[in-house]
C-alpha cells in the first residue's frame, strides 16, 4: 500500500507525495493574517487587494489564485450578518435611541468592517485554494503561465 495520496486531474489519476500534504485550516489561518500560505512569513499582498506573484520569502508562487468575487461575497455575508444582528440587538434593547445615531454608526461600521475584513478573507480564500492544489497551486501539474493581472 503506498503512503502518497491519489487526486485526479482531468480524470487522470494524479499521485501526490505523503510529506507534500497540506494543512487546509493552517492555509486558511496564515491567509487571513494576509502571510504566505506555504511558509506564513512573506506578505501575501503589495497593495490592499493585490496579491504577489511570489512569495517574498519562499518563492511560493501565488499568482494562481482565482479568488474572483468570492472575497466580496464573503465579506458582504459577514459583515451583513454582524451589522444587521447588531443593529436587531440595539433597537431591541433601546428603542429611543435618536436616529441620527443609527444613520452615523451603523454605516461607519460597515464600511471599517467591510474594509478590515476583505483583504483578510481575500488571504483566507488564497490560502484554501493553495491547500487544495487548485489553480496551479500544485508543481506537479503546472504550466508555468505568466503571472496572472487577476486581483
Ligand atoms: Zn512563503
Amino acid at each position: 500500500m503506498s503512503a502518497n495520496a491519489v487526486g485526479h486531474f482531468a480524470g487522470t489519476p494524479v499521485e501526490f507525495p505523503a510529506a507534500a500534504t497540506r494543512s487546509r485550516w493552517q492555509a486558511i489561518k496564515r491567509g487571513f493574517r494576509e502571510r504566505c500560505p506555504n511558509c506564513g512569513e512573506g506578505r501575501m499582498f503589495r497593495a490592499y487587494l493585490k496579491v504577489v506573484d511570489t512569495c517574498p520569502v519562499c518563492g511560493e508562487e501565488l499568482f494562481h489564485h482565482r479568488a474572483d468575487d468570492a472575497p466580496p461575497y464573503l465579506t458582504i455575508l459577514v459583515v451583513g450578518h454582524i451589522v444587521g444582528g447588531s443593529m436587531l440587538v440595539v433597537e431591541e434593547i433601546n428603542d429611543t435611541l435618536p436616529l441620527w445615531i443609527h444613520m452615523v454608526v451603523w454605516p461607519i461600521l460597515t464600511v471599517a468592517l467591510s474594509l478590515y475584513l476583505l483583504p483578510r478573507l481575500k488571504g483566507a480564500l488564497i490560502g484554501y485554494q493553495w491547500a487544495l492544489r487548485m489553480h496551479g497551486f500544485d508543481p506537479a501539474l503546472r504550466d508555468h503561465d505568466a503571472p496572472s493581472e487577476a486581483l
